[in-house]
């Protein structure tokens, strides 16, 4: 029987991208590739649990909710991510999977009612030159990206990538906690970038805390 390593399972509003402020089902895998400086949910390195699909599917199934974002870590590190991903979708749910971006984003392109919302990683997270810079140019219009902008430096960088790769996706430039919005959002005025400057709604709602 599959399973995977799930860190937890929780119901809450989505804080980030195009699916911000609407109540989602979350799904965090356990165990991250990367280590980026500013990360917020260092407690998803290690500790999980083993579940099966049968026992992940009857646990969500208590919300009456049809989205999931599945989150990390990193999930696509996990070995049975596929067959979570086919569950999920034939029993009729609508999938973001959030993905740091180091990983290929091309065996899952095929799935229906799957978005991605990929990371570009600046070199503030020290974690830059691990982006699989391939993925970009496989985006489509239902994907998005998000830019975690901690400096004028990380800021160019993005905005470079972007600039090179042709992107079809909505993109956002979203502050490390604690950077200024307003910084951000003068920058993509000044630059008429067509790009969104994001927040993380859920840590406006409850702080930064586990399980929301
Ligand atoms: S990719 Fe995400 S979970 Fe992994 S270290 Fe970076 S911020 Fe943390």
């Amino acid at each position: 029987m599959s399973s995977l390593l799930i860190n937890e399972i929780f119901y809450s509003i989505q804080g980030e991208g195009k699916w911000m402020g609407l109540p989602n089902i979350f799904i965090r895998t356990t165990g991250c590739n990367l280590r980026c400086s500013y990360c917020d949910t260092t407690y998803a390195y290690k500790n999980g649990e083993e579940k099966s699909l049968e026992e992940i599917l009857e646990e969500i199934s208590k919300f009456y909710c049809k989205k999931i974002c599945v989150t990390g870590g990193e999930p696509l590190i996990q070995d049975n991510i596929s067959e979570l991903f086919t569950l999920l979708i034939d029993n009729g749910y609508l999938l973001c999977l959030e993905t740091n971006g180091s990983k290929s984003v091309e065996p899952y392109l095929e799935y229906k009612n799957l978005f991605f919302s990929l990371d570009i990683k600046c070199p503030s997270s020290e974690m830059h030159e691990n982006i699989y810079l391939s993925n970009l140019k496989m985006l489509r219009p239902i994907d998005q990206i998000k830019c975690i902008i901690g400096d004028r430096k990380d800021y160019e960088y993005a905005k470079q990538i972007l600039s090179d790769n042709n992107i079809s996706c909505n993109v956002f430039f979203q502050p490390i906690w604690g950077f200024s919005l307003q910084t951000i959002s003068n920058w993509v005025l000044e630059d008429n970038l067509p790009y969104y400057v994001g927040i993380q709604l859920h840590k406006y709602i409850w702080g930064c805390t586990t399980g929301k």
